[in-house]
């Protein structure tokens, strides 16, 4: 039974949500029969119930929706889910109407179906762990709360609190927060107290009821009708609009309308109105995508997927950084936040405190205490002597990317560090030719992007002569500071790089057809994309692929190169940096008038009764195709070997739509058979860099699917 009944002398029944043999509870078939019985049982025996507590027996309070089903809910199981969240809805309507007072005695992460479950509690008191979080994160996977979270939490908090701090980001707060946002009521800090405390409320208020069920109750900050209200309305969409740059992520769309729609009715039709959102979320294809991304990949990875097997897990104590530029600056930063001991060595000792005083920048932009940021600035030390390395557990160099000096650099850090690993955040530079240069036996690639504080995402990089050992201590250091670690063979470009540049190159050759630049921009934006391809040329800046290509040599060359060879060689416009590249930087970012002229727009199946807009849906496909296709290529040359790492170091790494799920994602939400045709059409109109390899032709299509194929 998922759910213990427990009824005292005072009538007080402790419900304890408990689902056998699991780690955590959850909203699956056992739960809603369980759920109803209880139901039933409390309808049953009101006369003899004094009040109700709901907790758990788990870590957790309550993990959630049942994603095992909702990842595979179609258009045609649309019936069937809303009668299950009707169901559910109903049962936590009965319990809120009962009479009786019910607290949620919550004794850990409380989030979605979690939250929801409480929220129909009169009385939440929240036990403060450092894992106690509360929150919806249902939107972060395309879905919204469908069972009474969105009709509750607006009712209670109001509609701009509930949208803008809990709803449309997926914020989760710890028990403190969460207080002062009055989603809970009291914190408490022992289990104990959290019991003692939902015993003591229901015995104080014998006659509790829920708010919004309580005459002359307003909703916080008024009603969609009320002029206060009325008049900010507009901004919702407005900036809801600026957010998602023309994104197609309908779960955001949704939730709002959900909120405002459902505040112009009572609460049990706002019930039906959240459900019907809710269903069409979870019958597309947007949530199948993200959970399986966000949810079943992203664990996957986290939770070792990657990592060699038999390899001891490793707890970095004193970790080298070597270069205190802007890459080594952020991994030191990153490095102390996690409590880990930092030595920064750099060239000089002003560089080396240049590199720390970032860190202390970064901390007075943020909300922590003196106390916790002095900490953190007391665990890094800034140095000019390799000898201060000594100790160290892990080095990464971060220096110049200058083969001589890296070669130089990691035989000085071995010979200082002899018990250390020493790795390289090398972007471009085959990890094998710097672990042979340098003389030493073993290194692994250890690739940040930046900024290295924001960005979640670590390519690790195995050579010829990596061992197992190296990259299970490397995505080791790389959990312990709470990042995501893919893991990928030494080639040119890695994985992110390699592909990151094919779409990017791609922008610059719809240029070269005629295509406006801001369309070009609109396509990769509508696409999902979080910046079209001409903008991020301009951000790495446009003379990069042009050495990579001279360094290289690509086979054929890429009708992108040109247009960046005339921007800078025969315009100076090389990029941001220097305030000019397809784009004036100075004072405000706009297209470069001047481009027009050098590359002038052919309107051709663009301007409004010139065509059905081919053109424009080409350019998406092809942003998405000429990635999802050079992946392929990584699979078959042995540089990925899982479509996890693929989805998610697609999304985290190089701005790989989410709402796709990720480049191998998105290849099977098209169907391989369907992709391959389509690829073999943008082949012949637009050049061989298209053509599906035989991964994909075969493999894929045999099996049905990439991630088939593959596994
Ligand atoms: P940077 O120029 O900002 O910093 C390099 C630092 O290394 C400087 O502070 C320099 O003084 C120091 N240095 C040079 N020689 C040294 C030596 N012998 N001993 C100690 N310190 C020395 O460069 P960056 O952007 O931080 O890049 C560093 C590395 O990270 C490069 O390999 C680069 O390819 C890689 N990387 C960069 C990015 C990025 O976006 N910039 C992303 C991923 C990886």
């Amino acid at each position: 039974m998922s759910i213990r009944w427990d009824r005292d002398e005072d009538g007080v029944v402790t419900l304890t949500l408990d689902k056998p043999s699991s780690s955590a509870n959850t909203m699956d078939a056992a739960f809603q029969a369980a759920f109803g019985e209880t139901v039933d049982r409390l309808v049953a025996e009101k006369d003899t119930v004094k009040g109700v507590i709901i907790t758990s027996a788990k870590k957790t309070f309550f993990a959630g929706g049942d994603l095992d089903e909702l990842i595979r809910a179609r258009p045609e199981n649309r019936a069937d889910l809303l009668a299950t969240v009707t169901d559910i809805k109903r049962r936590l309507r009965t319990i809120e109407t009962l009479g009786v007072p019910v607290v949620a005695a919550i004794n850990g992460a409380a989030l979605g179906g979690g939250l929801e479950i409480a929220l129909a509690a009169h009385y939440r008191v929240v036990l403060d762990t450092p894992a106690t979080k509360l929150g919806f994160p249902e939107v972060t996977l395309g879905l919204l709360p469908g069972a009474g979270g969105v009709v509750r939490s607006v009712r209670l908090l109001g509609l701009f609190n509930a949208l803008l701090q809990l709803l449309l980001q997926g914020q989760q707060l710890r028990a403190p927060a969460a207080k002062d946002l009055g989603l809970v009521h009291e914190v408490v800090s022992t289990p104990e107290e959290l019991l003692a405390s939902a015993r003591s409320w229901i015995a104080a208020n014998p006659t509790a009821a829920q708010p919004y069920d309580t005459k002359g109750y307003k909703v916080p900050g008024g009603l969609p009708t009320s002029p206060s209200l009325a008049g900010l309305l507009p901004a919702l969409p407005a900036n809801l609009h600026k957010q998602l740059k023309g994104a197609n992520l309908p779960a955001p769309h949704h939730i709002l309308c959900a909120a405002v729609e459902g505040l112009l009715v009572d609460v049990d039709t706002a019930f039906v109105i959240e459900g019907r959102y809710f269903a069409d979320l979870a019958t597309g294809p947007i949530s199948t995508n993200m959970i399986q991304a966000f949810w079943f990949d992203l664990n996957r990875i986290n939770g070792g997927g990657s990592r060699p097997d038999g390899v001891p897990s490793f707890a970095p104590t004193k970790v080298g950084v070597i270069g205190a530029g802007m890459m080594g600056a952020g991994i030191a930063y990153v490095t102390a936040k996690a409590g880990i001991d930092v030595v920064l060595k750099d060239v000089s000792a002003e560089a080396a405190e240049k590199g720390k005083a970032y860190s202390q920048k970064i901390l007075e932009k943020r909300r922590g205490t003196p106390e916790k940021n002095q900490a953190l600035l007391a665990r890094i030390q800034p140095t000019d002597d390799y000898a201060d390395l000594a100790g160290c557990d892990f080095v990464i160099e971060a220096v110049f990317e200058d083969v001589a000096v890296k070669h130089r650099v990691l035989a000085e850090a071995a010979a200082a560090a002899p018990d250390a690993l020493i790795t390289s955040n090398t972007s471009t530079l085959p990890i094998t030719e710097l672990q042979e240069g340098a003389g030493l036996p073993d290194l692994v690639g250890v690739h940040f992007f930046s900024p290295v504080d924001k960005m979640p995402l670590i390519e690790l990089i195995v050579g010829a002569n990596t061992s197992p050992e190296a990259v299970a201590k490397a995505y080791d250091y790389t959990r312990a500071i709470g990042k995501t670690p893919i893991v990928v063979k030494d080639s040119r470009g890695f994985f992110t790089s390699r592909v990151f540049g094919t779409m990017v190159m791609e922008g610059a050759a719809l240029l070269a057809e005629g295509l406006p630049a801001m369309s070009i921009e609109r396509a990769a934006l509508q696409s999902g994309f979080p910046a079209g391809p001409l903008t991020l040329l301009d951000e790495v800046t446009l003379t990069l692929p042009l050495k990579i290509e001279e360094q290289g040599g690509a086979a054929a060359e890429h009708p992108g190169l040109a247009v960046l060879r005339t921007l800078v060689n025969e315009h100076g416009r090389t990029g941001k940096a220097a305030g000019k590249g397809f784009f004036d930087w100075e004072p405000a970012k706009q297209v470069w008038p001047g481009l027009a002229e050098v590359f002038p727009p052919n309107m051709d199946g663009l301007a409004p009764g010139s065509g059905p807009g081919v053109r424009f849906q080409d350019a998406k496909d092809r942003l998405l195709f000429i990635m999802a296709v050079e992946t392929a290529r990584c699979f078959e040359e042995g540089v990925l070997s899982s479509v996890e790492d693929a989805n998610i170091g697609s999304i985290m790494g190089i701005g790989f739509p989410p709402g796709l799920g990720g480049v191998a994602q998105f290849v099977d939400q098209y169907g391989v058979e369907a992709f391959v045709a389509r690829a073999d059409e943008l082949a012949d109109k637009f050049g061989e860099r298209f053509r599906p390899p035989a991964l994909l032709r075969d493999r894929a299509v045999a099996a049905g699917s990439l991630r088939a194929a593959l596994a």
